[in-house]
């Protein structure tokens, strides 16, 4: 039996791992990876802070697998514009999709669309340097709310109240250097619905929280309550009862504790409820008090809390991409399937279609849990294979890139991103970093190709 062409959609973790996977599964395969930027590995360039040094070196892994050299990546080719799902599924035997997810999940409050209300995964673009994102941020709150008590709200309400001299050995890109250092903040308020026993932050991302130079986190012991689920929630797991030791030892603070220049305000119980505004400007956040059942949910108390902010930032979850072609859960964003297997209207498989990661399960989980998502999918694939669900006929990815060639698309390689890797690295070294980050995609994209450009940055 000859190779199986396999496509994935998507350098994530996700598709990496995948590809990984699936090279070392027995399966004679090429695997070509496609990539819509310039640059891989998806999240951890453009979603992980900045100032997580430790979790960016995850990418030192996802590097090894890609220098191997048996796994083609092509870059700055966006499936479902530069190239059709259909024309994808007449090159490859199997397609799989690991696109993620990149937008903000909608939040429904009266005052949403005033101008100073903005989604978490926007801002973190732009602190991250995407270069299909916005380059200017408008900085001019005093006094933040962000909504959300996941690790995506810690990260956002730190980087808003981090000194920008604090970044600076980080790879930030010089355009958010820029806007950091205009913001006015001096506080901001995190707010979440549950108590603190149903918090969604990693225990060492919130304990970090605690030692960011001249940034005070504040708690309120009036937030402080635990119902039975709670205490089953802490009594069965640890992550929880790191969260809560954590939370409960700030409740012991004194005033005089505090004199930092800016603040992280933690907020349980408040749920959001209005983001009132004047004269088309925020003005404040009107949360509703909440109160546990018993179970570890809340219900509402009717009594309500304006707290003044000059902006809002929703961090209540990602929402993934519909690519035409490809079915589309609406509701839960998602790719509808069956353990990795994608489903058809009719509920049934469509044979050489899967699907991995935060696309296939949704926005939720660490980098890590990508790779037994994609031990799932890939077993499912292989499994496929054995039982001729899956072909080995397609014409395979050559002819794809003689045809993104013909097209003129200017796609890029492997070869191309250590072009652009070593590019910003020494961008990065007179100033004592490990990189300076490229955010102009037509300098990304022709570095890596090795043209001509004017070296603009952002
Ligand atoms: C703000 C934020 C901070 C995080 N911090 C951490 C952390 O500190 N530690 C941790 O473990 N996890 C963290 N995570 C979670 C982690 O990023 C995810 O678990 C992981 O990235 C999901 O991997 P994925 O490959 O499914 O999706 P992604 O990482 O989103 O990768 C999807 C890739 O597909 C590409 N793509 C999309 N559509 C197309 C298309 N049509 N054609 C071609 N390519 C396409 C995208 O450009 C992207 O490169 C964080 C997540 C966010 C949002």
């Amino acid at each position: 039996m000859s190779e199986r062409s396999i496509a994935i959609v998507g350098a994530g973790p996700a598709g990496i791992y995948a590809a990984d996977i699936l090279s070392k599964s027995g399966l004679e395969v090429s695997i070509d990876l496609y990539e819509k930027l310039p640059a891989p590995y998806g999240l951890v360039r453009y979603g992980v802070a900045p100032d997580h040094p430790r979790i960016k070196q995850i990418i030192t892994a996802l590097f090894n697998i890609l220098q191997r050299g048996d796994i083609r990546l092509i870059g700055n080719v966006d499936i479902g514009v530069d190239v059709t799902v259909e024309e994808l599924r007449e090159h490859y035997d199997a397609v799989i999709f690991s696109t993620g997810a990149d937008k903000d999940a909608p939040l429904n409050i009266p005052g949403v669309d005033l101008p100073e209300v903005h989604g978490a995964a926007d801002f973190v673009y732009w602190y991250d340097g995407h270069p299909d994102r916005a380059r200017t941020w408008p900085l001019e709150a005093q006094e933040i709310a962000v909504l959300g008590v996941g690790n995506v709200a810690l990260d956002v309400a730190r980087i808003l109240a981090k000194h920008p001299d604090d970044l600076m050995r980080t790879e930030l890109p010089k355009n958010v250097e820029e806007g950091l250092r205009k913001s006015p903040v001096t506080d901001v308020h995190v707010f979440g619905r549950r108590g603190p026993a149903q918090v969604k932050f990693s225990p060492l991302e919130l304990r970090e929280l605690g030692h960011v130079r001249d940034v005070d986190v504040i708690v309120y012991e009036e937030d402080f309550d635990f119902d039975e689920g709670s205490e089953a929630a802490i009594a069965s797991s640890n992550h929880v009862k790191q969260v809560v030791k954590t939370l409960v030892d700030w409740t012991m603070k004194e005033p005089e504790d505090f004199t930092a220049s800016r603040r992280i305000h933690l907020h349980f119980l408040h749920s959001p409820h209005e983001i009132i505004g004047e004269d088309g400007h925020v003005t404040a956040i009107r949360t509703e008090r909440t109160e546990l059942t018993g179970d570890g949910t809340v219900r509402g108390t009717g009594e309500f809390v304006d707290t003044p902010v000059q902006a809002v930032y929703r961090a209540i979850g990602y929402f993934s991409s519909n690519i035409p072609g490809v079915p589309f859960d609406e509701v839960r964003g998602v790719i509808p399937n069956i353990e990795g297997r994608v489903v058809g209207d009719d509920g049934a498989p469509i044979p050489g279609m899967f699907a991995t990661g935060w696309v296939k399960r949704g926005p939720v989980g660490l980098i890590g849990s990508t790779k037994s998502d994609a031990q799932q999918t890939i077993g499912h694939l292989v499994e496929d294979a054995m039982i001729g669900i899956i072909g080995d006929t397609a014409p395979g990815g050559d002819s794809m890139i003689a045809e993104l060639e013909e097209r003129g698309v200017r796609y890029t390689t492997w070869h191309g991103w250590e072009l652009l890797d070593a590019y910003e690295r020494e961008l990065g070294e007179p100033l004592g970093r490990e990189r300076l980050k490229v955010v102009e995609r037509e300098t990304m994209t022709a570095v890596s190709r090795n043209e001509p450009h004017d070296g603009k940055l952002y």
